[in-house]
């Protein structure tokens, strides 16, 4: 595989971009070797500038669950285009957005968009620290909820790959306002609230986590976590960024059956452009500006060709007969090759799948239920794992403590080959 010219486009880009990426989890620093640059994509498969194609499984990281350039989402992109792409002023698609919304996740009742995920978390726990009049927040370790100061405390994602979970940059005074509790572990939390009594403005979590790699909570700690908050006068925050419309229609919530006081979401509901929202009980959202007291704002929150991306995946995802149906059976398809393959070979290895996120981790372990679980596994045997398959044409997170994303457009031949360029890895690898 020849990618000289993806090599010479990132000794060009380290000159005037830190890095030579515009976010740390597209570098390959973690498996070696450089960034691939992207020519285009379309469905399942992404091409880089020497004319490499891949069977995508970060799809954006998420947010593609149709598959890339989706005709009726390029379309709805046109349409928007032609008639001016930013007003500041109030667009009736923003009002669908948020009846859609409302719909697919009933827990909302009141939705604001902005721009991004990080934009959606740091806004959320202002708004739920302005309802409690509380300042606490607990976060769990490994789970990461955008870059906001607040949240930069035992982070995941590029944080946690490249061995930054605690930011340099944030005050210490920002810093002993987050507390830290340990996911899938009820008492870890509990005994936090009953140290920080009445302070505890939000708990927030990843319910099925992602960026420490996939993770389900156990039942007794989802549930557990719901009636902490009640007893405590704390709001539960689920951050459904990456798990909203893609995990369920109605997101991990639906799969769990909890009702959070706010959600907060992003990538799907953007359709691959820039997006976040968070929504939730209509007395906490009247707590915000112009209706409140909470401040928070945007000059392109809603934009029309943000909008116009997002409303047509949601809407396709509402309506088409089936659909979560036949990701899951494609998810599970792949999922049980993968699987097989493990199995056949003896290879150590854990699955861990929620609908259409997984992650394969390298470890001897049985199960990966924790983060401590997740910090056994083999970050070298899964560095050699990508880049194999990155020469098999699979492309996936350069990163262990990530989750792989199927899409409706993946076919079962681009699944099966994944599954045989697998094996092919796992065999070079024992
Ligand atoms: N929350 C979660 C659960 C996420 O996965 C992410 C991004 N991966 C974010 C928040 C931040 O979103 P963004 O990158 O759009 O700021």
């Amino acid at each position: 595989m020849n990618t000289n010219k993806s090599k010479a486009a990132f000794k060009e880009a380290i000159k005037h971009i830190p890095g030579g990426v515009n976010s740390p989890v597209r570098a390959f620093n973690s498996v070696g070797g450089n960034p691939l640059f992207i020519q285009s994509a379309q469905g399942s498969k992404i091409t880089d500038i020497d004319n490499n194609e891949y069977i995508d499984y970060v799809g954006s990281w998420g947010p593609m669950i149709l598959g890339h350039a989706h005709p009726d989402v390029v379309e709805a992109l046109h349409r928007t285009a032609e008639n001016g792409t930013s007003y500041g002023a109030p667009t009736l698609m923003e009002t669908q957005m948020a009846e859609l919304i409302c719909e697919m996740m009933p827990s909302i009742q009141s939705v604001r968009m902005v721009n991004s995920g990080t934009e959606a978390t740091m806004s959320a726990l202002r708004l739920a620290r302005g309802y409690t009049k509380r300042d606490l927040v607990i976060k769990f370790e490994g789970c990461y909820h955008g870059h906001g100061d607040s949240f930069l405390i035992k982070a995941g994602s590029g944080a946690l790959t490249f061995g930054t979970p605690n930011s340099p940059g944030v005050t210490k005074g920002t810093a002993i306002d987050t507390l830290t509790a340990k996911y899938n572990n009820l008492d870890s939390v509990l005994s936090l609230l009953e140290q920080y009594k009445d302070q505890v403005a939000a708990i927030i979590l990843e319910p099925v986590t992602g960026n420490m790699g996939v993770i389900k909570p156990t039942d007794h700690f989802i549930k557990g976590l719901r009636k902490a908050c009640t007893d405590h006068g704390t709001l539960l925050i689920f951050d459904e960024v990456m798990t909203g419309f893609r995990v369920a229609k109605g997101g991990a919530q639906e799969l769990w059956g909890i009702t959070p006081d706010l959600t907060t979401m992003g990538k799907i509901i953007g359709g691959g452009l820039p997006v976040g929202a968070y929504g939730g009980k209509k007395e906490i959202m009247d707590m915000l500006a112009p209706n409140g007291p909470v401040y928070q704002a945007g000059t392109l929150s809603g934009n029309p060709m943000a909008m116009a991306a997002g409303l047509t995946t949601l809407k396709l995802l509402n309506t088409t007969e089936g659909f979560y149906e036949e990701l899951e059976e494609k998810s599970a398809f792949l999922a049980a090759g993968l699987q097989k393959n493990l199995d056949e070979l003896n290879f150590p290895g854990v699955i861990n799948r929620v609908g259409a996120m997984f992650t394969l981790f390298f470890t001897s372990e049985k199960e990966v239920n924790t983060f401590s679980d997740v910090m056994k596994c083999d970050t070298e045997r899964f560095a050699k794992y990508f880049r194999l398959g990155l020469q098999g044409g699979i492309y996936s997170a350069p990163s262990q403590f990530e989750a792989s994303f199927v899409s409706i457009a993946h076919s079962t031949e681009d699944l099966q080959k994944t599954i045989d360029k697998s094996r092919e890895a796992l065999e070079q690898l024992i």
